[in-house]
């Protein structure tokens, strides 16, 4: 595989991996990040010492300034987009009745506001090009819904509707949109639920235990392979059976 990804908040966790998948398929990576600054460094230096290609560029994905910036030095420094990863996410937990508008809008915006403006984005140069993978990382939550996290559900949600939108406005100029809905993988976001509710979680897990990163960044990769040329507008769930 060849051209240019660029992964949003690829400084850590899943992001991580599946910048470090898809600079081992050959692609030149952008590693995009908020405030992570050493560890995006950290993930460019890994991607160089392999021999491949990569440049951080710090961007909050849910400004449209910051974003049109990011595409626009991405392009400059390694050439158009052709892999567009939207990873960045957070969650900010709480039951509805005390979510306040402020928390309810930061994870939109951050979760699915940045889906559509990277997506807008990306488009402009996929569309000439008459080929492009867009990959969207929704969440099992998206799906099946998780109490104390209405906002973050809403949205990821939001990413799976989003898909199937643009995924039929752009199918006939040789564009795929996909999302991915993990369940509960290893990271930063997920250690912050504590020893307790993991090991909780995990009983509830077909295969007994939770995700790694690069057990998605393993379907990122496919995903943006030749070998899934005629799959698009869906969603892989990657959650050991979790939702069986
Ligand atoms: P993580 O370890 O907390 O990493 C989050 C990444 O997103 C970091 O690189 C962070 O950058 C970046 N980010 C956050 N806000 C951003 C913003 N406004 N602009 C640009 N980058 C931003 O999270 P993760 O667990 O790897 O999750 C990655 C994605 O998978 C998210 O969309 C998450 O919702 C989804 N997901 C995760 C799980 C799970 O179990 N972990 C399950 C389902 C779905 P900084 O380092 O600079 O802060």
């Amino acid at each position: 595989m060849s051209g240019v990804a660029l992964v949003t908040g690829a400084s850590r966790g899943i992001g991580r991996a599946i910048a470090l998948q898809l600079a081992a398929d050959g692609c030149a990576v952008v590693v995009n990040f908020a405030s992570s600054s050493s560890k995006a460094d950290e993930v460019v230096a890994e991607i160089q010492a392999s021999g491949g290609s990569a440049v951080a560029i710090q961007a909050d994905v849910s400004d449209p300034d910051a974003v049109a910036n990011l595409f626009s030095t991405a392009s400059d420094e390694l050439g158009p987009v052709t892999v567009l990863v939207n990873n960045a996410g957070i969650t900010d937990d709480g039951l509805v009745l005390r979510m306040s508008p402020e928390q309810w809008d930061r994870v939109v915006n951050t979760n699915l506001r940045s889906v559509f403006l990277c997506t807008k984005a990306a488009l402009r140069s996929m569309l000439r090009a008459k080929s492009g993978r867009i990959i969207n990382i929704s969440s099992i939550s998206g799906i099946s819904g998780n109490p104390g996290q209405g906002n973050y559900a809403a949205a990821k949600a939001g990413v799976i509707g989003f898909t199937k939108s643009v995924a039929k406005e752009v199918g006939s100029r040789g564009i795929t949109v996909n999302a991915i809905a993990p369940g509960f993988i290893q990271t930063d976001m997920t250690d912050a639920l504590g020893e307790a509710v993991t090991s909780a979680v995990s009983e509830q897990v077909a295969l007994g235990r939770l995700g790694l990163p690069e057990e998605v960044a393993s379907a990122v990769g496919y995903l943006a392979s030749e070998g899934a040329s005629y799959i698009t507008g869906q969603t892989i769930v990657i959650d050991g059976g979790l939702a069986l």
